[in-house]
């Protein structure tokens, strides 16, 4: 445990993620007693007598620790300044932590969710990708290759979106929370398929509805983005397929649209038939994801497949047809280090896919991980930058490029999760997530949709219900959500 004590808490949540990024997520706590650390922040600034207005002043924090050790950082600052004072105050207390830990975090002071959205917005005011590089490494400490890639993935994205028009745009985003078993560490709305095969045509039905609903709302737009994800969508049987994507064919229009996705995540759910039922409706990018291409990582795991079969699935996609897969691993397996990742990469690297995800092992709330985590926490060692080095330079060897990136707060060692792509095979989708550039109107159990309220500089969410008994039975209130959402962006309907 951790104990901090700050004079003002005007910092506080900045001076917490950084802690907790130093110390894996250790417990952050307000009273002394039993914690092995201690940081005591003050700050002290001059008041002028008359005007009562405070002038620069001055930040101190002092670590000392259950074995004795003491150290005092201070940092001159505007401590109510925070805009012009906050990188500032986040270096010092960096500077300090990395000289008691010995350890330097690859993003320096950066904790959000977006770290490339700095070099997006200094490129979009014309600043040299020098001094963008500068920016990264001086002010926010992080290490060079974490700078050089922020850029490339930047400017790849500004290229992909070039000629977007996002008030016109949106994409959509259909649930099917159905899989053949829940991998350890999953937090999604997912239900064993065995358990629901009889409730999937009700599900069905009210996903119908919900889509006839948002499509009539949106008629006037430009739909530009079909992702249809789950859960894994090819638990479905192959006439529920066939019927699913027949129905949003039909549901929308699909003149503008620049991209058609199926998540066929885990290969034992696929079959040649299904896999020619989506390409033959017109699904252009699907993904087929080994994870780990160790059978025992994926027995540990709880995914009910081998290395083999995705090997397998793979070959079956290209037969039919399909020039755009995607295939997700997971950097930071429980009971995997570099080696079985170097494995996995060797596997990969045979099979040409035309873009890779590579996450790092996140433990979530939800997942069963985090809440058996007693039994697993002695295989888990988490992904390491050395890790995603590796993968990095997999990717690129097989002509596969970043184009996207973002940092999730429960990944062990605050790494990164990143996308690459073989040139015209990124994933529009997958930006659009993460920058909320354009609307994403989602349907199904736990979906949840995004509206960008352009004007006012805010996004306003509306969920779905997560059980799946729920939403087939409380469809027209989730359709009421949306609408609420519809007629406060200005009757779009
Ligand atoms: S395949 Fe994805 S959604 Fe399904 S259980 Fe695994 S992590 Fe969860």
């Amino acid at each position: 445990m951790i104990y901090l004590k700050q004079q003002l808490d005007l910092y506080d949540n900045d001076i917490r993620v950084m802690l907790q990024a130093f110390f894996d997520n250790e417990k952050v706590v307000r009273t002394k007693a039993g914690s092995r650390l201690s940081l005591v922040v003050d700050y002290a600034c001059k008041e002028d007598e008359e005007t009562g207005a405070k002038s620069e002043g001055v930040v101190t924090f002092s670590l000392t620790d259950d074995k004795g050790y003491e150290s005092v950082e201070k940092e001159a600052a505007d401590y109510w300044d925070k805009k012009a004072s906050k990188n500032r105050i986040k270096a010092a207390l960096y500077r300090q932590l990395s000289a008691y830990t010995g350890k330097t975090l690859p993003w320096g002071t950066l904790t959000g969710v977006r770290p490339t959205k700095i070099a997006t917005e200094l490129l979009e005011n014309g600043v040299a990708e020098e001094a963008i590089h500068r920016e990264y490494t001086d002010t926010y400490l992080t290490i060079p290759q974490k700078a050089d890639i922020c850029i490339e993935v930047a400017k790849r994205e500004q290229q992909l979106f070039k000629d977007f028009q996002y008030e016109e745009e949106y994409c959509v985003y259909i649930g099917i929370p159905f899989c053949p078993s829940r991998c350890l560490y999953c937090s999604f709305t997912s239900y064993p398929i065995a358990d629901y095969e009889d409730k999937a045509g009700d599900y069905l039905k009210a996903l119908y509805r919900e889509m006839d609903f948002v499509a009539e709302a949106y008629r006037n737009k430009r739909l530009v983005s079909i992702y249809v994800g789950g859960g894994t969508p090819s638990v479905l049987s192959a006439a529920q397929l066939e019927e699913l994507i027949g129905h949003i064919r039909q549901a929308f229009s699909l003149q503008y649209l620049r991209e058609f996705c199926v998540e066929c995540g885990r290969p034992d759910s696929l079959t040649e038939e299904k896999l020619q039922a989506l390409k033959k409706s017109g699904v252009q990018r699907i993904s087929i994801n080994p994870q780990t291409m160790s059978d025992d990582t994926l027995k540990l795991i709880g995914r009910a497949h081998t290395a083999r079969q995705t090997k397998d699935a793979f070959a079956m996609a290209r037969q039919a047809g399909f020039d755009n897969i995607n295939m997700d691993i997971i950097a930071g397996l429980p009971g995997e280090g570099m080696e079985e990742l170097l494995h996995t990469l060797s596997e990969i690297r045979e099979l040409k896919p035309d873009s890779l995800t590579v996450h790092s092992l996140a433990i979530k709330r939800a997942a069963n991980l985090n809440r058996e985590w007693e039994q697993y926490r002695k295989l888990v060692f988490g992904s390491t930058n050395e890790m995603l080095t590796a993968v990095d330079r997999c990717a690129r060897e097989s002509g596969l490029f970043p184009y996207y990136l973002y940092r999730q707060k429960n990944i062990p060692g605050k790494l990164e999760n990143i996308g690459y792509a073989a040139e015209g095979k990124e994933c529009v989708y997958n930006i659009l997530i993460m920058e909320e550039k354009l609307d994403i109107l989602a349907m199904g159990a736990g979906a949840a949709s995004k509206f960008i309220f352009r004007d006012e500089n805010r996004i306003e969410r509306a969920e779905n219900v997560k059980n799946v008994d729920e939403y087939i039975a409380r469809v027209d209130e989730m359709m009421e959500r949306k609408q609420k959402l519809f007629s406060r962006k200005g009757g779009v309907v």
